[in-house]
């Protein structure tokens, strides 16, 4: 065996069928891990299939619906040992005019389902006595930006989240962690653009320089990969001693 091949183990990831989650599941393949890839939508089977992992289709704002993906992983592979908890969206418009029916669904979907995912997760990892769970926040958990009033709570509150579990997992050697980037080049960032262009009234490639990069001290969008190889770290044996942390990949955003 390749003395720096990982460890076998169980995953389950979801908001697999692009972007970031795409390219965790690909990874995690890569290392030889068995992957569950969650996500509501169907054109997720084909991404989890051509990356070898197995797809489970499921709208997470469903808290049955978490739970049984859980479950299913555990009933497909026996044990659930790594959960990233990634899927997500985005809606932009000022407080003043924003649907409340948007901020339910963000936060069901980006801090109601990572904690019961977590909670789910939780007695399989505890029995083994390993667990990973590393938590897709954004640099948006650590500074706000004006129109993303529900996007910033959800991801503040991942970080409390984060925090809670890596204590409660601190004798049960299961970790958890937060990742932080700026924009990553995905579907979820093109849609902001387009979204960004009509809040700012400027053009699109003003927003890509002037709103998304102005804080940036490397001027360029993240590539997914970039993400996975973190993720991949995080949920390694390497990584035993890191817990409660978030991982800023920002680009040098929050240095100043
Ligand atoms: P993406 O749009 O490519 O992927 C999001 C995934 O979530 C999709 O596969 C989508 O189908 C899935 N999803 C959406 N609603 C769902 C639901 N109700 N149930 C199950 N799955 C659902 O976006 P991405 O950029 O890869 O984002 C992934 C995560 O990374 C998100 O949590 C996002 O907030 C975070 N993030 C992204 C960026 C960025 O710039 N792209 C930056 C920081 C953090």
């Amino acid at each position: 065996m390749n003395a720096n091949a990982a460890t076998p183990r169980v995953a389950l990831v979801t908001g697999t069928s692009s972007g970031i989650g795409e390219a965790v599941v690909r990874h995690f393949c890569e290392l030889g891990h068995q992957v569950l890839a969650v996500d509501f939508n169907p054109a997720g089977e084909e991404v989890a299939e051509r990356a070898g992992a197995a797809f489970h289709q499921a709208d997470l704002t469903d808290g049955d619906a978490c739970r049984a993906a859980v479950q299913d992983a555990i009933r497909r592979f026996g044990r659930l040992d790594i959960l990233v908890n990634n899927a997500g969206i985005q809606h932009v418009s000022p407080i003043e005019t924003f649907p409340e029916e948007k901020w339910r669904h963000i936060i069901d979907l980006m801090l109601t389902a990572p904690f019961l995912l977590t909670q789910a997760a939780w007695p399989s990892m505890r029995e083994n006595g390993w667990g990973r769970i590393v938590n897709i926040a954004s640099v948006h958990a650590q500074v706000a930006s004006p129109g993303k009033a529900a996007y910033v709570s959800a991801k503040h509150g991942m970080i409390g989240l984060t925090r809670t579990a890596a204590l409660e997992g601190g004798e049960q050697g299961i970790t958890a962690n937060a990742l932080c980037p700026a924009y990553v080049k995905t579907p979820l960032v093109d849609n902001q653009i387009a979204d960004q262009a009509r809040m700012h009234g400027m053009e699109e490639q003003e927003v890509i320089e002037q709103v998304m990069l102005k804080n940036a001290a490397v001027k360029r969008l993240i590539d997914p990969d970039e993400v996975a190889s973190l993720v991949g770290y995080l949920a390694s044996d390497a990584a035993g001693a890191v817990t409660g942390a978030s991982w800023n990949i920002d680009l040098g955003w929050t240095a100043q």
